[in-house]
């Protein structure tokens, strides 16, 4: 028979104890009381478990406890949000928030925070103004579009689209389109809160015109065309365009709207190059509605933003759900300010970080990659540094299928794996992200500006010291 034991818990010190040594630790001092307890009552039940479960031997100390608390600490921390150094090359990646705000929008979104604002008052006559106007008037007088409706993001423009124009009836989408994003964006999902019922025409790798004209009955109120941003189907395939579609929609007195995604703005050799459709080109091929996102190729917050003509959009503001999908004011002033740099497109490329990401010369990569190698080769004398042509990856459901060559610092640290590396570069501070492939570490200098490097060299050499 196994012999039962009862723990001794008195062998951990009491919380008086442990409060009193805590006011003395350098690491916890300074820490106010109510974290601090909550951190050393999870160490000491972290110690109790121990006791039951398995012996401890010798005594359990404040100072063991307190190393405990500090971690928990730590760990908890670490969960806020913090600035990341992405040396990954992929610009939009979701998991760090895709794009990264032009300096004179960082510098509006601080000035508008930091006090009141105009954000539904009109400041010439004093009379009440719709929130977000002036940004929905750029973005119109930008594409050509008669109007603007600007919510919380393309999900949300989409959801609201479905609901103000199929709600009840059928809309038309190809199988090919049938889009997953990031595992929490499911058309069909969204196509059923808005009330509105799919019916997928064609098969995934080939919709013809004739799928669709085939499916219209006098229960479909729309032909919706889904830009497959994250993924494209290529070899034998085909579906028709928007051009098409639209004809199609308008021959049947339907509605024909186009999810783009992306959001490409304006026509550009960037985007030509890409093969990546743009906004305008859309409402050219003859789009009703068109949405898309703030925050990926168009290098603002997040957002998203409806097109369409003005007195549905005005219809559509009506909806309830548009007043709790509504955008806030920071997010407002951050896309009013990138906008406004849009008005002259060598400035957009070279402030939108996201334009200027992509643009970015393989020539430039290289001679940054070549000054940053010998740096580091100073900074970390011993270890490898060694500069390759590699591809960087627009991602965030973007440009799947453009390959942007790119220039990155190849290093196998010396002392520690390259998972330990990652580890200790995630939780430092900065944190740096930067991509792994088989046992060596690669550094795109893509996604990193010139003003981190000075960060990012004084990271890794940290993360490869021995503690
Ligand atoms: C990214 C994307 C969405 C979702 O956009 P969010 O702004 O993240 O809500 C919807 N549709 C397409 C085609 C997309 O590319």
């Amino acid at each position: 028979m196994s012999r039962e034991k009862s723990p001794d818990y008195a062998r951990i010190p009491s919380m008086t104890v442990l409060l009193d040594a805590a006011a003395r630790d350098a690491r916890l001092r300074a820490m106010p009381r109510g974290p601090l307890t909550d951190a050393l009552r999870q160490a000491v039940d972290d110690y109790r478990a121990r006791l039951r479960t398995r012996d401890e031997e010798g005594d359990i100390t404040a100072a063991a406890i307190l190393d405990a608390a500090a971690r928990i600490l730590d760990a908890h921390h670490a969960r806020r949000l913090t600035p990341v150094i992405n040396a990954t090359g992929v610009i939009l990646h979701t998991g760090l928030g895709r794009s990264v705000l032009a300096p004179s929008a960082v510098e509006r979104l601080a000035r508008v925070a930091a006090g009141y604002c105009n954000l539904e008052l009109n400041l010439s006559d004093a009379k009440r103004s719709r929130r977000g106007a002036f940004a929905e008037n750029l973005i119109c007088r930008l594409t050509g579009a008669q109007a603007a409706m600007i919510v919380n993001n393309n999900a949300a423009a989409t959801l609201l689209a479905l609901r103000g124009l199929a709600a009840g009836r059928e809309v038309l989408v190809s199988r090919g389109q049938l889009i997953e994003i990031g595992g929490s964006y499911r058309l069909p999902d969204v196509m059923q809160a808005g009330g509105a019922i799919l019916r997928e025409v064609g098969t995934t790798n080939k919709t013809h015109l004739r799928d669709y004209e085939n499916a219209i009955t006098e229960r479909t109120a729309m032909i919706m065309h889904v830009h497959t941003s994250n993924y494209r189907v290529v070899g034998f395939s085909e579906s028709p365009g928007v051009r098409e579609l639209a004809s199609l929609a308008h021959a049947h007195g339907l509605v024909m709207f186009d999810d783009l995604g992306s959001g490409a703005l304006l026509n550009d050799d960037l985007w030509r190059a890409a093969n990546e459709p743009t906004v305008v080109e859309s409402l050219h091929a003859g789009a009703d509605f068109v949405a898309f996102s703030g925050d990926k190729l168009l290098g603002g917050p997040q957002a998203g933003i409806l097109l369409g003509n003005r007195e549905t959009i005005e219809r559509l503001r009506e909806d309830p759900m548009a007043r709790a999908l509504r955008i806030d004011k920071l997010t407002i002033a951050a896309l009013e300010a990138t906008l406004e740099l849009y008005d002259d497109h060598a400035r957009a490329r070279q402030e939108i970080p996201t334009l200027a990401a992509l643009s970015e010369s393989i020539d430039s990569l290289t001679a940054r990659a070549e000054s940053l190698a010998t740096s580091l080769r100073q900074a970390m004398p011993g270890e490898s540094f060694i500069v390759a042509q590699d591809e960087s990856f627009a991602g965030g459901g973007s440009l799947p299928a453009w390959p942007l060559p790119t220039a990155v610092i190849r290093w196998k640290p010396l002392a520690f794996s390259v998972d330990e590396i990652a580890r200790r570069l995630r939780q430092g501070d900065p944190a740096v992200l930067l991509r792994i492939r088989e046992d060596t570490c690669l550094i795109d200098l893509r996604t990193v500006p010139s003003e981190s490097l000075p960060a990012l060299i004084d990271a890794l050499r940290s993360a490869a010291q021995c503690p």
